[in-house]
């Protein structure tokens, strides 16, 4: 039986969608893939306000989150962490032998401009890396304010793990002053995994022409290079999984409307929030609750696993807590092209599983 899915990635796919990845495969080099690719990204650029370099990259998230390590950390990175996933960053530089510090969160708190600006002072560090929405505790923190933090230093790039927001929540690159930020598809675009994407600035690329060691795959430049050349990537990319971006960013960008996205993502998330609170609680702070996925405290200490096996029959999918927070939490997606109806439809059934 197909379930449903209302965990924070993969997302639920819809049926036209996957049918338009069906198609006669043609190769990377020829004039239909430069046209593919220049499509896209324009309409990836008006999904985050961008004029900015594109990256679509044949690989998940954690692939584009390790290039902006290897392409933009030559003195330090500074990472703010208040998850599993800003966690995962900072592991990155470590493995990548970057120096690098930790801000460290408790989880379920976002962090702190006026933190990050304390450590930049210090001089020791030239790139910044913030996650937007910390899907592990259902945090949104305010990259905007991280932003504006981060200006006021012309020699610091700021890196933004986006993976489970672009798309969904606005993030606008050109306004805030966002160096780089990195999506994958499987969250909010709606569509299978296998495709991480990312905007570049000129002062991440220019960084990237310094760095040491930064390896071959996810050389910035080599992206910068294929795409001038010809609208191409430099390798053999996903190319069906690029044709359903393409055909999900036109629903996104040019029927939907980017902007009611965002409203539709508030909406679902606010209905997610006011049922949390009533039947039990909510582990993010209220000042940084994500309008994608919603982490709720088990306070009825009911079996999350067994919930999750009763809705199975039913149709529907959640998550259990990350990590340690498991069976003591659990998650809620409300990301990618689920609607106001169907969050109803899960709350009403979770209500009847557990009376
Ligand atoms: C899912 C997720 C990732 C990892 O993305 P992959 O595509 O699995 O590599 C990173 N950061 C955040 C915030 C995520 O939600």
């Amino acid at each position: 039986m197909h379930r449903k899915l209302f965990i924070p990635g993969p997302t639920e796919v819809r049926e036209d969608v996957r049918k338009a990845m069906d198609f006669p495969m043609f190769g990377h080099r020829m004039p239909e893939t430069s046209k593919l690719m220049e499509e896209t990204v324009s309409k990836l650029q008006k999904v985050l306000f961008t004029d900015k370099f594109i990256i679509i990259g044949t690989c998940s998230g954690t692939g584009l989150m390790e290039a902006a390590v290897r392409n933009c950390v030559k003195k330090g990175a500074l990472h703010s962490v208040c998850g599993a996933f800003g966690k995962r960053w900072a592991e990155i530089s470590k493995s990548c032998n970057k120096d690098f510090e930790v801000l460290e969160y408790e989880w379920g708190k976002g962090i702190s401009p006026e933190d990050i600006e304390e450590k930049l002072k210090t001089g020791k560090f030239d790139t910044v890396f913030v996650t937007h929405n910390e899907t592990s505790t259902g945090v949104l923190n305010p990259i905007k304010e991280v932003a504006e933090v981060v200006s006021k230093y012309p020699d610091v790039i700021l890196c933004v793990d986006a993976v489970s927001s672009m798309a969904g929540v606005e993030i606008r690159v050109d306004d805030w002053g966002i160096d780089y930020v990195v999506a994958s598809a499987q969250k909010c675009f709606a569509l299978p995994p296998g495709l991480a994407v990312a905007s570049v600035s000129e002062k991440a690329m220019q960084r990237s022409t310094e760095a040491e060691d930064k390896g071959y795959y996810f050389d910035f430049l080599q992206y910068k290079k294929y795409w001038d050349k010809a609208k191409q990537p430099s390798i053999t990319a996903a190319l069906n999984l690029i044709v359903a971006l393409n055909y999900q960013l036109e629903k996104i960008v040019n029927q939907e409307g980017i902007e009611n996205r965002f409203k539709r993502h508030t909406e679902m998330a606010s209905i997610v929030q006011n049922w949390a609170r009533e039947n039990f609680s909510l582990f993010a702070d209220e000042n940084n609750l994500s309008p994608t996925v919603t982490c709720i405290n088990n306070t009825k200490g009911i079996s999350i696993k067994g919930l999750n096996e009763e809705l199975s029959k039913r149709g529907a999918y959640i998550s259990n807590g990350y990590g340690n927070l498991k069976e003591k939490t659990f998650r809620i997606a409300h990301m990618g092209d689920l609607t106001v109806e169907e969050i109803n439809w899960l709350l009403g059934e979770i209500e009847d599983i557990i009376g």
